[in-house]
């Protein structure tokens, strides 16, 4: 008898299914708009030269492949505590912080997920409507129960902030809610400083434990700046969860360099937390993967790197910036129908361009451009050279 028989083939994943029908189209116009993945004018991924320059030095100062301790680079982690809340934030004084590093920010969302399972099995955890399609599965997996609060508003191309609030005002004590620091995704809408503000006040009346997932720390406004909502709730609540990861910010995508950072009670509480912590990933994967960390280590170690890590991530993020201005411009010079401003608004690598299912398969098979269904782009997919193209394209499928 065979035992897998009772597992059935299953569809393409959405975007990797995009990936590879991009792969294979031979039309010498087309435009990949699907995965995040940044890349430059060239359509290209290069390797940061900060990076590239870690690697250079990790080779000639790596003495040994010996295990890492479980919570990977003791190095590493305080540097990466110092870039998610800045210095002198009152909770690392206070010894209420715990990072830990983790297999991207994939692995720090799952194993959030279940360190929250074991401190109370099936809480449940509202989400945005939209979110990222991949939380449903990295914390619906460890036995979270998943609730939807309202975020994206399709019509008006903002958040909707009251309808968000009211919901977030019917939470039960104890519950999480999942918030995105930065660069919403899917729709690169964020909350204003004063909307973080009101969401502060609601989660802290409530008892309502903020996790933020943090994938794009330095692509919305700057590296201090994204942290606003992050480091204002680590410092008025009790409990904050911290999912952060460096595949965007320092280009590692397939290093698998992330962090859990956990705010907690108080300092024995933060010990006592940590040790289930490590005892959860022990049970995973005993310990992180080593490579990605070593580079952020060295970067944030070191004076010149970190400058040059920097202006690399400057000049990203304002591309990126700039592409949705173009975009704007170019959309709507074409015509007056609809206004496209909101994209030059949002942050970060996506928005939705507000297109039904016809038009973006009618995209994808008359044009060669590629996004997911629900016409998120993402943005840092467009070039000088097609901007033209994909606004004329869009405009002809109106
Ligand atoms: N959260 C969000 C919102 C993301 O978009 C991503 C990457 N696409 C991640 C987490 C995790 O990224 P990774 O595991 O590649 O570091």
């Amino acid at each position: 008898p065979v035992m897998f028989e009772t597992l059935k083939l299953l569809p393409a994943d959405p975007i990797l299914g995009l990936s590879m029908a991009y792969a294979k189209d031979t039309n010498p116009a087309k435009v990949d708009l699907g995965v995040g993945v940044y890349k430059n004018d060239e359509g290209q991924t290069p390797i940061m030269a900060a990076v590239a320059e870690a690697e250079k030095q990790r080779i000639t100062r790596e003495t040994t492949k010996a295990y890492t301790p479980p919570a990977g680079y003791p190095g590493a982690n305080e540097a990466v505590t110092r870039l998610i809340y800045g210095e002198g934030h009152v909770a690392v004084l206070a010894n209420r912080v715990r990072t830990i590093q983790t297999p991207g920010g994939c692995g720090a969302l799952r194993v959030a997920a279940e360190l929250i399972q074991r401190a109370k099995p099936g809480a449940s955890i509202w989400v945005s409507t939209p979110t990222w399609a991949n939380h449903i599965p990295l914390l619906g997996s460890a036995g979270l129960s998943l609730k939807e609060y309202p975020y994206y508003d399709y019509t008006s191309h903002s958040i909707n902030l009251e309808a968000m609030l009211a919901t977030l005002k019917t939470i039960p004590r104890g519950d999480l809610v999942l918030l995105h620091a930065c660069c919403h995704n899917p729709s690169g809408a964020d909350l204003s400083r004063a909307q973080w503000d009101q969401v502060a006040d609601v989660l802290q009346e409530r008892g309502v434990i903020p996790f933020v997932d943090m994938a794009y720390q330095g692509f919305g406004e700057g590296l201090d700046e994204d942290t606003y909502g992050l480091r204002l709730l680590a410092s008025r609540l009790p409990e904050v969860v911290i999912a952060t990861s460096f595949s965007k910010n320092f280009g590692l995508y397939r290093e698998r360099a992330g962090s859990l950072s956990l705010v907690l009670a108080d300092a024995a509480q933060a010990d006592a937390t940590n040790s289930q912590l490590l005892s959860v990933t022990r049970g995973l994967y005993s310990m992180p993967p080593a490579h990605g960390a070593a580079l952020v280590d060295i970067i944030l170690h070191s004076p010149e790197l970190t400058a040059l890590w920097q202006r690399e991530l400057t000049s990203m993020r304002e591309r990126i910036a700039g592409l949705r201005v173009d975009l704007v411009a170019a959309l709507n010079g074409l015509q007056q129908q609809r206004d496209f401003s909101f994209i030059a608004q949002e942050r970060g690598m996506f928005s939705f361009l507000g297109l039904n299912v016809e038009q973006v398969q009618k995209l994808r098979s008359e044009y060669s451009i590629y996004m997911t269904d629900n016409s998120r782009i993402s943005v840092a997919g467009l070039r000088a050279q097609n901007i033209d193209y994909v606004a004329r394209a869009v405009v002809a499928v109106l």
